[in-house]
């Protein structure tokens, strides 16, 4: 069939740690039933690729093995084989330091914070290439395999990320794809796309409307494993073309250092044991311990089928490892490791329980090629009590959602819209004078979203404003992460307090902040989006999760008193100049009671300076409360003067109300 030069495809592409998948829907478009979504598989028929490029020692290096083949022969060419390169995505070498150790490459700092992977050549002097040019090598080889096997240009995709991946990890994602010639429509979570496939899969297999439910996400790959929980609703209308379908995750953790690789390095370890207890010591060179990893494998994916798997190695000299290993022993072997999957589950339900309003959870939808390990897919079953959903393959699950949200933006077809909401992995806001964090879009929430805040300075006739974008759960804004700094520079002269700073944060639904300023007495603006020098790992995320917790008591009180201690230095200030000003109206009383009232509140706030926790919060409220009260009289004195239009009725705050 022909397709019209005007409707360009939208392919969903899965860009994994360990495999790289593209698939398309609704193609050819406008077909009377839509078309359900496909994998393009490559010139051989494979659906997947391996997330693995081999690069030449030439300078500059160049990529001259990909996917099976490169992967193949990785351990041959550690340092110019780069594998699980999306664990440096966005990310700077202090943020990757728990990746680096699993590495086989050089990893090296970059510009602006970013990890680079260093290349060897045989000039000596290393090639420095960045994690999404490497990314973009697959993502224009899957372009081209999609173009290929669709028989038209591909340059548009809906692409997945981890729904932990920060604004950081997202852009690089984005930026990658426009390094390969395509246009990142949507970034999309991969636990969304998972249950926007099974969504599609339910209403397909039961012939009936979508009912509202909660969904987990458990998805075992290669090297990482990450469980969501979501909340599906669907449209009111189900007639209604337009209606939308909405997929909200709720809930997210995970191990970044945890995956079907793992098994293998468990069985990898018991041959290499009996190998040298029962031949004696012995080093194993790269190639045989390719070897070994191989047979590893293999027995891995046979015990998913079978209860036992025989192994013969022949290491050469007449010594040959042979053994059989059943289901039962290799079950003991990863349990430790399955049930760490276990713990991440209960932890993601913690979490979304009070967003789940008692209602029970509806399926488990089993993602990543290791969720075929019969020991996950039973204890998965124990700790949910639900029969896991296995319908669609777990490898290929995240890539056909992706099509589906491609071909719902491509509007193509009669089905229904789906929109998608995701979630702020963790919360934005900005550092205010005192050092506090002050929070604009609170963590989980759903994506896109805005808000905005007002802020003022606290120096007379600042001409420049410094915002600091900070992401965490923290109190403080030196125990969050800062994402950027901006300047709103040529601000006029005024007093403190006076100029109004609105302050807004958008995020997209890709989930990528934006950040505009205005100072409305002056009109001058500021926008910029958000290009952080590093992103968070999901280590990092769950970390600071924890901290917020554990600090939150600590936490609160020295944000209180850093909010108090401001406030009370605005007012000093300002009642202070009013005592000066107003020299001659002030009565005596008034002067003499202010000034007392002033010095007990500047010893607290002094004190606050040296060391907050010498400060008692509440202390500190009363006193300020108190001279606030006694201070009407001057604001009255002050008004009637006249002598600023636009005297602020108290003194004016610099730190939002909270
Ligand atoms: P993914 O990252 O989703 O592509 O998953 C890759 C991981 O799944 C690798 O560790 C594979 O060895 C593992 N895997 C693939 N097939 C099976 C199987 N039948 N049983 C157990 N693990 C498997």
């Amino acid at each position: 069939m022909s397709v019209p030069d005007s409707i360009e495809p939208i392919v969903g592409i899965a860009l994994g740690t360990t495999n790289s998948l593209v698939a398309i829907a609704n193609w050819p478009p406008h077909p009377a039933p839509p078309s359900p979504p496909r994998i393009l598989p490559d010139d051989r028929g494979r659906p997947m690729l391996p997330s693995v490029v081999r690069f030449d020692t030439s300078t500059p290096a160049r990529p001259i093995e990909l996917g099976y083949e490169a992967r193949a022969n990785a351990l041959l060419h550690p340092l110019s084989t780069i594998a699980s390169v999306k664990r440096l995505m966005g990310r700077s070498t202090a943020d990757a330091a728990n990746d680096l150790p699993h590495l086989s490459f050089r990893v090296v700092e970059g510009p602006n914070n970013t990890a680079r992977v260093a290349l060897p050549t045989s000039s000596g002097e290393p090639h420095v290439v960045s994690p999404q040019e490497v990314s973009a090598i697959i993502l224009r080889a899957l372009r081209t395999q999609a173009a290929d096997r669709l028989g038209v240009p591909v340059s548009k995709a809906v692409v997945t990320v981890p729904a932990y991946f920060d604004d950081a990890q997202r852009q690089a994602t984005r930026d990658a794809g426009r390094l390969a010639g395509l246009d990142v429509v949507r970034i999309i979570n991969e636990p969304t796309a998972a249950a926007l496939a099974y969504g599609l899969g339910l209403r397909q297999l039961a012939g009936a409307p979508l009912a509202p439910q909660i969904v987990a996400v458990f998805d075992l790959g290669g090297g990482t494993f990450d469980v969501s929980i979501l909340r599906i609703t669907p449209a009111a209308d189900s007639a209604d073309s337009t209606a939308a379908d909405c997929f909200q995750v709720l809930s997210t953790s995970g191990d970044t250092h945890l995956g079907g690789d793992d098994f293998d390095s468990a069985l990898l370890s018991l041959f290499t044991r009996e190998i040298t207890e029962r031949f004696g010591p012995m080093t194993f060179p790269p190639e045989t311990l390719q070897s070994l990893r191989q047979f590893a494998e293999a027995a891995k994916i046979r015990l998913s089928a079978a209860d036992s798997a025989s192994i013969r190695i022949d290491l050469g000299g007449g010594r040959v490892y042979q053994r059989l290993i059943t289901r039962a022993e290799y079950q003991t072997l990863i349990a430790p490791l399955v049930q760490r999957t276990i713990d991440c589950c209960r932890r993601a339900l913690k979490d979304a329980r009070p967003l789940m309003h008692d209602e029970p959870l509806s399926a488990v939808i089993l993602v990543g090629g290791a969720t075929r390990t019969p020991l996950v897919r039973d204890k998965v079953r124990e700790e949910f009590n639900l029969e896991p959903y296995t319908a669609l393959d777990p490898d290929q699950v995240v890539a056909l959602g992706a099509a589906v949200q491609a071909g719902v933006l491509m509007g193509g077809g009669s089905g229904r819209r789906s929109l998608l909401l995701d979630v702020v992995p963790l919360s934005l806001g900005l550092e205010t004078v005192g050092g506090a964090m002050a929070k604009l879009i609170i963590r989980n929430s759903t994506v896109p979203c805005r808000a905005a805040e007002t802020f003022s300075t606290s120096v007379d006739n600042q001409t420049g404003i410094v915002l600091n974008v900070l992401q965490g759960e923290r109190e403080m804004a030196a125990d969050c992460r800062s994402l950027g700094r901006f300047e709103l520079k040529g601000i006029p002269p005024m007093p403190a307090g006076i100029p109004k700073l609105k302050v807004e944060f958008a995020v997209d639904a890709s989930g990528i902040l934006t950040v505009h300023a205005v100072e409305e007495r002056s009109a001058k603006r500021l926008s910029a989006q958000i290009v952080p020098n590093h992103g968070l790992t999901a280590d990092e995320v769950a970390r600071l999760e924890r901290e917020s917790v554990t600090h939150a008591r600590e936490d609160m009180t020295r944000h209180r008193i850093a909010d108090l201690v401001t406030n009370a230095r605005l007012d000093l200030h300002w009642i202070s100049r009013q005592l000066d000003k107003l020299a001659a109206e002030v009565p005596s009383d008034l002067r003499t009671d202010l000034e007392s009232r002033i010095a007990t509140l500047r010893s607290m706030t002094d004190a606050a300076g040296r060391d907050w926790t010498s400060v008692d919060a509440n202390a500190m409220h009363r006193a300020k409360d108190d001279l606030d009260r006694a201070s009407v009289r001057l604001h009255e004195l002050s008004i009637a003067r006249s002598l600023q239009d636009d005297a602020p009725g108290k003194a004016p705050r610099s730190t939002p109300p909270r």
